[in-house]
């Protein structure tokens, strides 16, 4: 593990601005495994060094994983300068941090998306070739059938000729469906859909491989979920 300049852990580990970190320094009121340190760009082994300020330990988080519960009509995106963003909606205590959205969910799609500084992370969840499985519940304007089942079984080709990884399809009653799909592709789920003239008038995440949305949070909440890695088996 690399070394890390005192002022930079604790601007990042407390959400504070590099010069208030310095200057909490300057005052002695940082101290690294126990010594009083006046150095701000004095380097801690973050892993292993204790670093207190005022006498408490300021805990350590190389990564913040967080589960957003997304509400429609926001955008997935870092920044925009006019429209509403998921990071708009991560705690002000997180805004420092270099979180980014993992994967993109349409504006009008609601429910779980997961925001992470962790981009090795973010890359093997998205990746086709890791095979998470992404679970949506979608409400259509039509019926489908089992022609529409196996072809998704089968791969559905895209208006534009991509051929899509086998995805599962599940009825649920009054045009309501679960859609497993393990990739990404812009706008696929309404896309694979309109292959059959079937538009989607809701779409909703449930899920990312084992990761699910509590029942008890509300759209537009965030939740830290540190063991994100060990529920994803990354
Ligand atoms: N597929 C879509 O069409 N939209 C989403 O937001 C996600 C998957």
């Amino acid at each position: 593990m690399e070394k890390e300049r005192l002022d930079k852990y604790l601007s990042n580990q407390l959400n504070i601005s590099r010069s208030e970190a310095r200057t909490s320094v300057r005052r002695g009121r940082v101290a690294v495994g126990g010594a009083v340190i006046k150095d701000f760009a004095f380097l801690v082994n973050a892993e292993t060094d204790s670093v207190e300020l005022d006498g408490k330990v300021v805990p350590y988080r190389r990564y913040i994983y967080l589960l957003l519960n997304k509400p429609a009509g926001v955008i997935t995106a870092s920044n925009d300068k006019s429209r509403k963003t998921v990071l708009d909606l991560v705690p002000e205590e997180l805004r420092r941090r270099n979180l980014a959205p993992v994967g993109r969910l349409d504006k009008d799609t609601t429910g779980l998306l997961i925001l992470t500084d962790d981009g090795d992370f973010a890359h093997k969840c998205i990746s086709p070739k890791n095979e998470v499985e992404k679970s949506y519940i979608a409400e259509l304007d039509g019926d489908i059938n089992a022609d529409i089942i196996a072809a998704f079984e089968n791969g559905v080709v895209l208006a534009d000729g991509y051929v899509c990884k086998p995805a599962k399809l599940f009825d649920l009653g009054e045009n309501r469906v679960r859609v497993i799909i393990t990739e990404g592709k812009y706008h696929q789920i309404k896309r694979m859909f309109g292959v059959f003239s079937l538009g989607v008038n809701r779409l909703h995440r449930e899920s990312v491989g084992a990761l699910g949305l509590p029942d008890n949070m509300e759209r537009g909440e965030c939740l830290e979920v540190p063991e994100m890695r060990e529920i994803l088996q990354f």
